[in-house]
């Protein structure tokens, strides 16, 4: 017997018939003889019409009363499972998270899980013969204010990986709509393979710089809990499946599992980045702390950072990124603070792109990113600013050429399928 936390995605959930595909693949793993926790997003679609809801009601609008209307999508589909579960002939229970509880921070919108007491909900699999607990993702609730939060988008994925850690999980199954993590989104690369295991570091990587087939924070919540997580497809016939077998999926796991370790293991791009370059900056100290500043307090997250070498020693450019949706804030600030920065333009661009190449086996190859930068040339693509780090690095180009550049990087790497 094992116990399994099974997560399963929006499309997966999209409606009633689907939910009643989940159902058959839970059913499975009851009949094999685990425990089971499933955890469920919302139906495909819901969440996007709850925000715009919210927008509708009021452009500004109370952090509590958005995760109040954003957490009944999850609500739905938990219970709709529990039903069906029901139906077949299965145990099952449906639970919110102010119910199991998830515990969270009060960062409403993008709250973090602090403590999910999992010794219940195993009591709970013993008392009440292997009951399925149907748990609703994305949300949980606020100690002190026990007001219902929710974990940023995508978090289904975290609520999922928190569950595994608290019950000791053999393994948390992600279900999508793809068979696995693919060295780069399949949707933008057709030749994009499937890779049957990819490093904790590796996957952080990819989540954090666009692939957005699992949540950052359940990836960091796996390494730091050991989690095994196996991203799977819930679009196989649930009964074909040998719950015993080598079902396709990627697994997640430590740097010490992986055989043969590639250079580049996948590629990531993000269109959410906007460019803002301020020219004839004073160079002098403390100039970097007048920019930046300004931008840490408004809550700006910068990314990408250039200094150009000045060339007469006085003034200099720098060039930084900003998620697209700060962009206009990220413009007022600077301009607010152009007196005691000292600059002379502000130039800016929300039309690019970030592609990033990610790999472990970058840590023992030098010359990795000098190969992508010839390659990306000579298809006269244009590259405005570049970062690195020990396994990845980050061009940032114009957003049009973003497919371009991401399949020329795939079969520069050697990682188009055969
Ligand atoms: P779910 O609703 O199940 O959480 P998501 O839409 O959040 O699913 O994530 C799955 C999607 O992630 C896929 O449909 C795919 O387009 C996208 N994706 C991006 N990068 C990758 C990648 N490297 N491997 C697999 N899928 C990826
Ligand atoms: N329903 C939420 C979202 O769309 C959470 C999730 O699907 O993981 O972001
Ligand atoms: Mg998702």
């Amino acid at each position: 017997m094992a116990r399994l936390v099974m997560k399963f995605g929006g499309t997966s959930v999209a409606d009633v018939d689907r939910i009643r595909n989940v159902a058959r693949h839970v059913k499975r793993e009851i009949d094999a003889g685990h425990e089971i926790a499933v955890v469920v997003s919302a139906m495909a679609g819901a969440t996007n019409q709850l925000v715009q809801w919210c927008r509708e009601a009021s452009v500004l609008h109370d952090a509590r009363e958005y995760d109040a209307v954003l957490a009944s999508g999850e609500q739905v589909t938990s219970g709709l499972l529990a039903i069906i579960l029901q139906a077949m002939g299965v145990a099952a229970r449906s639970w919110q998270g102010w119910q199991v509880p998830i515990r969270t921070s009060n960062a409403h919108g993008s709250a973090r899980i602090e403590e999910i007491n999992g010794t219940e909900l195993i009591k709970r699999f013993r008392e009440r013969s292997r009951e399925v607990a149907v748990i609703a993702g994305f949300q949980g609730v606020h100690r002190e204010t026990a007001r219902i939060t929710t974990l940023g988008r995508g978090g289904s994925d975290t609520s999922a990986v928190a569950v595994a850690a608290a019950i000791h999980a053999d393994r948390c199954d992600i279900y999508t709509d793809v068979d696995g993590v693919y060295t780069s989104d399949p949707r933008m690369v057709p030749r994009a393979r499937r890779l049957e295991k990819i490093a904790f570091e590796e996957m952080l990587e990819l989540a954090s710089l666009g692939a957005k087939v699992l949540q950052v924070r359940s990836v960091e919540l796996g390494m730091v809990q050991n989690v095994r997580i196996f991203v799977r497809s819930s679009f196989e016939a649930p009964d074909a499946i040998d719950p015993r077998g080598n079902p396709p999926g990627t697994l997640i796991c430590d740097e010490s599992e992986i055989m043969e370790q590639q250079v580049v293991t996948g590629i990531a791009f993000s269109k959410d980045e906007a460019q803002i370059s301020i020219r004839r900056v004073q160079d002098k100290p403390g100039v970097a702390a007048a920019i930046f500043g300004p931008l840490a307090e408004a809550n700006i997250n910068v990314d990408m950072i250039v200094q150009n070498v000045s060339g007469d020693g006085a003034t200099t450019d720098l060039t930084f990124t900003v998620p697209a949706a700060d962009f206009e804030r990220a413009k007022d600030t600077i301009a607010k603070a152009k007196d005691t920065i000292g600059y002379e333009r502000l130039d800016s661009a929300n039309d690019v792109a970030k592609v990033s190449v990610i790999g472990i086996g970058m840590r023992s190859h030098a010359g990795v990113a000098a190969r992508a930068f010839k390659a990306l040339a000579e298809r006269n693509v244009n590259i405005r600013a570049i970062t690195t780090s020990e396994i990845k690095f980050s061009l940032l180009i114009d957003a049009a050429y973003t497919e371009l550049a991401v399949r020329t990087l795939h079969t520069l790497y050697g990682l188009d399928k055969t």
